[in-house]
């Protein structure tokens, strides 16, 4: 297995060359082609298994297939636990993206709000986000989402642990329903397993 046979964008391939990267691993293998067909995924896997190029190289084809936007709106949504998840997710952006032309904006709490404000003004195409901080930023109406195509949950596991969960389901709330949705989570007990059950439509479930 190759990554040229996912017929990713020559950019995309380009730039997994620069990083080194050999061959796709066994969650890339598994879990590209059904992400790239639009399916929604049920993803079981650990950091350090490349989880995130996962649904990285997906969502960055995707946005480097369309023509130039004249306006950049939210086309995807990852949420994650922590600030640091979140910025290695936004690095993996900038690095997999690497003149693709695509904007990514973390959005976590514990530093202004107005940076990122301002951030979510000027136009994203991608936003990577912690719960609390995100649902703060929707409430107060500074984030439109109505032309997002895919929301990630990664680590659901730890979003469950650190209690992140109700703000979950009410960012969900405000979703466009019409959506694809990817949920990664290293363990899958009954409260990620009841989530999936009520966000994903007939997932595809890759498990390594
Ligand atoms: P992750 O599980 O997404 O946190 O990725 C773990 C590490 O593996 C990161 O440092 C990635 O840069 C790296 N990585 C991801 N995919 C590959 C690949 N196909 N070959 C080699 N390294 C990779």
């Amino acid at each position: 297995m190759s990554f040229a046979s996912f017929e990713l964008h020559p950019l995309l391939l380009s730039n997994i060359e620069s990083l080194g990267y050999t061959a796709p691993t066994p969650i890339q293998t598994e879990a590209i082609p059904p992400v790239m067909e639009g399916r929604d995924v049920m993803g079981l896997a650990q950091t350090g298994t490349g989880k995130t190029a996962a649904f990285l190289l997906p969502i960055l084809n995707r946005l480097a297939r369309r023509q130039p936007p004249k306006r950049r709106a939210i086309k995807a949504l990852i949420v994650a636990p922590t600030r640091e998840l979140a910025e290695q997710i936004h690095d993996a952006v900038r690095e997999l993206g690497h003149r693709v032309g695509v904007k990514s904006l973390t959005v976590y709490g514990g530093v202004g709000m107005s940076p990122q404000i301002q951030g979510l003004r000027r136009g994203v195409d991608i936003v990577v986000a912690c719960p609390g901080r995100l649902l703060d930023h929707m409430r107060q109406g500074h984030v439109d989402f109505s032309a997002l195509d895919t929301l990630v949950l990664d680590e659901a596991d730890h979003m469950f642990d650190m209690g992140f969960l109700p703000d979950i389901r009410a960012i969900l709330e405000k979703l466009p329903a019409k959506r694809q949705t990817l949920l990664f989570s290293a363990t899958m007990p009954g409260s990620i397993r009841a989530l999936a059950d009520d966000i994903l439509t007939e997932p595809v479930t890759v498990r390594i």
